[in-house]
C-alpha cells in the first residue's frame, strides 16, 4: 500500500485534471475564473482563454446563479468546507445549457472546482418521474412487476383498491394480489404470456384478493414494459365487482322480464327505434288469432294506426312519454280474413337504456270490445235516457211544471225551485213538511182534494186535482196538480210524486168567459132594461169590482145615472142623491165626458187624487162626499150603440177593497161596456119600435077616425038633402042653403084631401122622392098671404092674431112647400093654443130669416121637445085634438130640404114657440 500511496506527481496531477469527462477550475472568491481546465472545450466548447478571467455569471443558467452563489459563499465563509452534488445549467459555445454536477472546496479565498456532465441523467430522471407522475394520476390500478413477478411499483389507484398502505407491495409477489389456487395462477400466467407474445397485450378478468382478503374481480390489460433493458410487465386492472353483480341482476331481470312477457295474458309488443316490430307474446297472436310471426308490421308506416287515432300516442311513446291510447278497433280481418278484429285500448311505454334514451317502445294491449260493446249499449240507453230527461226537463221549463216529492214516512216534502216559484217562495224556502202545504190550500178545496187522494190510495193510480192555494205574498191562485204513489216490496206506499202547474190564468179566463156570459144573458132577461142593467152591476160588483154606475147620455146632452150597482150597504143610495144634487157639468177632465168625447177607457188609480183636475168645476161639498164613498181606482168606459153615444158605465173600487184593477179589469170592463151598450140600445129600439107600432096603431086609428069624421058628415049631409028633397024641395035648392051646404063639404073635402096629401107626402119622404121647386119670392108678403088666407080659422078659433114683420127679405124657395109649413105651424098654434092669442114674428140676419109663431097653449115636456117632429109622434095622446102627428115630421123635412132649420121652444104650461129658419137669397 505505501508503495502505491506516494504523493502526486505534476504529471499526474496535470493528467487528472486533464482528464476528458470532468471539468475542472479555479474562481476567485467574486467569481471569476482564474484557471480553467482543457476539458471545458469537451464538455461545453469554450476553449479556456475564452473563459479566462471572466465571471462565472456570465456562463450559469440564470435561474441557477443564486443557488450557485449562495454554494460559494458558504465555502468562502467556512460554513461548509466542502460542496458536493450541487448541479446547475452551465453555458455551451453552441448556447445551450449543460446540467454540470459539481464538487467544490475553498483554499486561500479561492474555490476548487471540478464538474462532470450530468445532463443525460437528469433528463431521464424527469422523463421517469414524469412517467411515475401519469401512473399516479390515473383512476385504474396499476401494477408493475418484473419478470420473476417481483412487484416493482404500484400506484396509488392500486394501493387503495387491494386496501395496501403506500409501498406497501413493492418487492412483494405479485401472487399476494391473486385469489387463485397456484394451479390456476399457472394456467392463468400462462395464458397472459402466450398472448403476450402474439399480441402484445393481455385483456381480461382475474379474481384478485382485497389485503381483508375480499375477493373481487378486476377487469385486467397486461403489456411489457421494457425497463433498464429488463422486461416488466405493466398491469392496469379495474374493480369491476359491482358491475358484475349488476349484470348479474340485470341478467336476472331480463329473465324475469322475458318469462313475464311470454306468459302474461295481456298482449303485448315490441317495437324498435325504426318502428319495426322486435317482440310480440303469445297473448297478443291469441288475442287476434294469429300466430306472432305471422304479421310482421312497420308500427311507424302503419296507415291503420293513422286512422284509428294511435300514431299520434306512438310518437309521444318514441318521445319518452308513457301514455294511454283509448280504445280503437284493431281490424285485423282486412289482412288476415282468419285473424279476429277487437277493440282495444293500447298502454305505450317508452323502454330507455342506462343513459335514459329511449330504445324501444312497448305495447301492450287491453281486450275491451265487450266492455265496449256493453259500454256502447250503456251509454245509447243513457242517451235515450237524457233525452227523455230533457224533453221532461224542457217540458217542465217550458210549461212552468213545478215537481214534487213527499215522503209519507219522513214527511220530508221536496219541491223544485219551478213549484217554489208558483207558491212565491223565496230562492232557497220551501215548505218542507206536508202540513205547511196543506197550510196554503184553500180551505174550501180541502175536502174535495182529500177525496181525490184517498181515492188514490186505495187503487195505487196516479191523480189529478185542483185546488186554490194562498201564496206566500197571499195573493189566491189556482193550481193543477198531479201525483203517483211509489211502493217498497212490502206494498207500502214510501213515496209520492207529481206535478203542479198554476192554472190561474186559465181558471180566470175560463171564469171571466162565464162571467160575461152570463151578464149576456142577465142584460137580455127582461124587457125590462133598467131591471136588467141593475142586474148587472150588481153580478159585476160581486165578480172584480165593488161597485159599477151607468149613466145615460139624453138627447139634450144631460146625463142622468140610472143605475148604481154593488153591495155596500148605502152606496146605491148616496151616489144616486149626488148624482142628483150634483148633477154632471160639462168639463173635459171629467172622466165620464174624457171617455164620452174621445171613447177611450179611463182608467183611474186614485180617484180623489183624478177629481183634483176639474175641482173648479164643482163645490166642495161636492169632493168631500165623492170622499165619503171611499172611491179607490174606477174604470170608465164610453157606451154606444150602432150610431148614438148611450153615455158611460163606470166599474169602481173602495178603499181596501180585494179587488185590484189591472189589464184583465179593464179589458172586462170593455167587454161589459160593450154588452151593456148593446143591451141598451136593442131596449131603446124596442121601447122605440114599441112606441112606432103605438103610434102607427095610433095613427090608423086616428087616420081612419080622421077620414071618416068628414066622410060621416059628408054621407050625413047627403042623407039629409035627400030626405029634405023628398020633403021639400025648394028648401034645399035654396041658394044660400046651398052654397053654405057646399062650403061646409068643400071642408070636409078640404080635409080629406089635407089628410091624403100628408099621406102622400110620407110616402114620398120615405122614398126620398120629395121634390122641391125653388122660386124667389118676398118672404114677409108671403107670409101675410098665408095668415090671411088662415084668418076665417083663427076667427073661429077665436084666437087673436097679432103680426110683426122685420124688412122684407127675398128667399129662394119652394113656395109651395115652405107654405104647407107656415100653415102647419099657424094650424098647430090654433089647434093647441087653446083660443089664446098667437103671436107671428119675423126676424132677418145676415144669412137667414127666422119665423116664429108663438102660442100660450099647453106647451110641450122637455122630452117631447124632439119626439114631436118624428113619425106619427104626437105629445098628446088619444082623440083630444085631432092630427096625424105628420105635420112638424113633414114640415122639417121640407125645411131641412132647404138648408133651413124648424124647431120649438117650450115649457110644459108655458106655451110654445116654433121657429123656422130658411137662408135668404142674397143674389
Ligand atoms: P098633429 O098636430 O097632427 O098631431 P103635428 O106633427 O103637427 O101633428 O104635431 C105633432 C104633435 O106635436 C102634436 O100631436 C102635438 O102633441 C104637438 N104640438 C104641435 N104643435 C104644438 C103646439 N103649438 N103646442 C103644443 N103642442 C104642439
Amino acid at each position: 500500500m505505501s508503495k502505491t500511496n506516494r504523493p502526486w506527481t505534476k504529471e499526474e496531477l496535470q493528467e487528472i485534471v486533464h482528464l476528458p469527462t470532468h471539468l475542472v477550475a479555479i474562481i476567485s472568491g467574486d467569481g471569476n475564473f482564474l484557471n480553467v481546465g482543457p476539458t471545458a472545450d469537451t464538455i461545453l466548447g469554450w476553449e479556456p482563454q475564452d473563459i479566462q478571467n471572466k465571471n462565472i455569471k456570465e456562463f450559469i443558467h440564470p435561474e441557477d446563479i443564486g443557488k450557485t452563489f449562495e454554494s460559494i459563499e458558504s465555502l468562502l465563509s467556512g460554513s461548509k468546507t466542502i460542496i458536493n452534488n450541487f448541479t446547475n445549467r452551465c453555458l455551451g459555445k453552441d448556447g445551450g445549457f449543460r446540467w454540470i454536477n459539481w464538487s467544490g472546496k475553498a483554499s486561500n479565498g479561492n474555490i476548487f472546482i471540478i464538474g462532470n456532465d450530468v445532463t443525460e441523467k437528469v433528463y431521464f430522471e424527469q422523463e421517469l418521474n414524469l412517467q411515475a407522475m401519469v401512473l399516479e394520476s390515473i383512476s385504474e390500478g396499476v401494477v408493475i412487476c418484473n419478470k420473476p413477478g417481483t412487484i416493482a411499483y404500484t400506484n396509488t389507484a392500486e394501493e387503495a383498491l387491494f386496501g395496501y398502505a403506500p409501498e406497501e407491495l413493492i418487492g412483494k409477489p405479485l401472487q399476494t394480489l391473486n385469489a387463485w389456487t397456484p394451479e390456476e395462477s399457472e394456467i392463468q400466467l400462462r395464458d397472459v404470456m402466450e398472448t403476450l407474445r402474439k399480441k402484445g397485450v393481455w385483456k381480461g378478468e382475474w379474481l384478485n384478493k382485497k389485503k381483508t382478503g375480499q375477493i373481487v374481480t378486476t377487469a385486467c390489460r397486461v403489456t411489457i414494459l421494457m425497463l433498464n433493458g429488463e422486461k416488466h410487465f405493466v398491469i392496469v386492472q379495474r374493480d369491476i365487482t359491482q358491475e358484475k353483480q349488476k349484470e348479474k341482476e340485470q341478467e336476472r331481470t331480463r329473465n324475469r322480464f322475458q318469462t313475464f312477457f311470454e306468459q302474461s295474458i295481456l298482449p303485448m309488443e315490441i317495437y324498435d327505434l325504426e318502428g319495426k316490430r322486435v317482440a310480440v307474446n303469445s297473448a297478443w297472436g291469441k288475442l287476434f288469432n294469429l300466430s306472432p310471426d305471422e304479421f310482421s308490421i312497420n308500427i311507424l308506416n302503419e296507415s291503420k294506426a293513422k286512422d284509428v287515432g294511435l300514431y299520434p300516442y306512438i310518437v309521444r311513446a318514441y318521445e319518452g312519454e308513457a301514455v294511454n291510447a283509448p280504445a280503437f278497433y284493431a281490424d285485423m280481418s282486412e289482412i288476415f280474413p282468419h285473424a279476429r278484429s277487437r277493440w282495444v285500448e293500447a298502454w305505450l311505454s317508452p323502454i330507455f337504456d342506462e343513459s335514459k334514451k329511449v330504445i324501444e317502445i312497448a305495447i301492450v294491449l287491453k281486450d275491451v270490445t265487450e266492455s265496449r260493446e256493453t259500454q256502447k249499449k250503456l251509454e245509447r240507453s243513457v242517451a235515450e235516457k237524457e233525452l227523455a230527461e230533457n224533453r221532461l226537463s224542457m217540458a217542465v221549463n217550458a210549461g212552468s211544471i213545478g215537481i214534487w216529492e213527499w215522503n209519507p214516512l219522513t214527511d220530508e216534502l221536496h219541491w223544485d225551485p219551478t213549484l217554489c216559484k208558483i207558491y212565491g217562495y223565496e230562492k232557497g224556502q220551501n215548505p218542507g213538511t206536508l202540513s205547511e202545504y196543506r197550510r196554503r190550500k184553500h180551505a174550501d178545496d180541502d175536502a174535495e182534494v182529500q177525496k181525490i187522494i184517498d181515492g188514490a190510495k186505495e187503487t195505487g193510480r196516479p191523480y189529478g186535482f185542483e185546488h186554490r192555494i194562498f201564496r206566500v205574498d197571499g195573493e189566491v191562485r189556482w193550481i193543477q196538480g198531479s201525483g203517483t204513489s211509489f211502493k217498497d216490496e212490502n206494498g207500502k206506499i214510501v213515496l209520492y210524486m207529481g206535478t203542479v202547474i198554476d192554472i190561474t190564468e186559465k181558471k180566470v179566463a175560463v171564469a171571466d168567459q162565464s162571467f160575461l156570459s152570463q151578464t149576456s144573458e142577465i142584460l137580455s132577461s127582461s124587457f125590462n132594461y133598467l131591471e136588467n142593467l141593475q142586474k148587472m152591476a150588481d153580478f159585476a160588483a160581486r165578480y172584480f169590482c165593488d161597485g159599477c154606475l151607468i149613466d145615460q147620455l139624453h138627447p139634450d146632452g144631460t146625463i142622468k145615472r140610472i143605475v148604481v150597482g154593488g153591495e155596500r150597504p148605502g152606496m146605491k143610495e148616496k151616489l144616486f142623491s149626488i148624482h142628483e144634487r150634483y148633477p154632471q157639468r160639462y168639463t173635459q177632465e171629467h172622466p165620464l165626458f174624457i171617455s164620452l168625447i174621445t171613447g177611450r177607457t179611463v182608467v183611474i188609480d186614485d180617484v180623489m187624487e183624478f177629481s183634483k183636475s176639474y175641482r173648479s168645476k164643482y163645490p166642495d161639498s161636492y169632493f168631500e162626499e165623492l170622499n165619503d164613498v171611499g172611491f179607490h181606482s174606477a174604470i170608465v168606459v164610453r157606451l154606444k150603440g150602432k150610431e148614438n153615444l148611450l153615455g158611460t158605465i163606470t166599474f169602481f173600487t173602495s178603499k181596501n177593497s180585494r179587488y185590484k184593477f189591472d189589464g184583465r179589469s179593464k179589458w172586462l170592463s170593455e167587454e161589459l161596456a160593450y154588452r151593456t151598450s148593446m143591451s141598451i140600445e136593442n131596449s131603446l129600439l124596442y121601447i122605440h119600435s114599441q112606441d112606432a107600432i103605438k103610434s102607427r096603431d095610433e095613427f090608423l086609428s086616428i087616420a081612419s077616425h080622421e077620414l071618416k069624421t068628414p066622410l060621416t058628415s059628408l054621407t050625413l049631409q047627403n042623407q039629409m038633402r035627400k030626405r029634405q028633397l023628398e020633403k021639400d024641395k025648394s028648401k034645399v035648392l035654396d041658394e044660400k042653403n046651398m052654397l053654405k051646404m057646399i062650403e061646409a063639404d068643400d071642408r070636409q073635402l078640404k080635409r080629406i084631401n089635407r089628410l091624403i096629401d100628408d099621406m102622400l107626402d110620407i110616402a114620398r119622404i120615405r122614398a126620398e122622392r120629395l121634390t122641391i121647386h125653388k122660386e124667389k119670392f118676398k118672404f114677409c108678403a108671403f107670409v101675410k098671404d098665408v095668415l090671411e088666407r088662415l084668418s076665417p080659422q083663427m076667427q073661429a078659433a077665436g084666437c087673436e092674431l097679432s103680426v110683426h114683420l122685420c124688412p122684407e127679405v127675398t128667399v129662394f124657395c119652394d113656395s109651395y112647400r115652405i107654405e104647407q109649413v107656415v100653415i102647419n105651424m099657424i094650424t098647430n098654434a090654433i089647434k093647441y093654443g087653446a083660443g089664446r092669442p098667437i103671436r107671428v114674428e119675423i126676424s132677418s140676419s145676415n144669412m137667414k130669416v127666422s119665423l116664429m109663431v108663438h102660442d100660450q097653449g099647453p106647451g110641450i115636456e122637455s122630452k117631447d121637445l124632439e119626439r114631436i117632429f118624428q113619425r106619427f109622434e104626437r105629445a098628446v095622446t088619444g082623440r083630444e085634438i085631432s092630427g096625424l102627428g105628420l105635420g112638424l115630421y113633414i114640415s122639417r123635412q121640407i125645411v131641412e130640404l132647404h138648408d133651413g132649420a124648424l124647431f120649438v121652444k117650450s115649457k110644459l104650461g108655458d106655451g110654445s114657440t116654433f121657429i123656422m129658419e130658411l137662408p135668404l137669397d142674397h143674389d
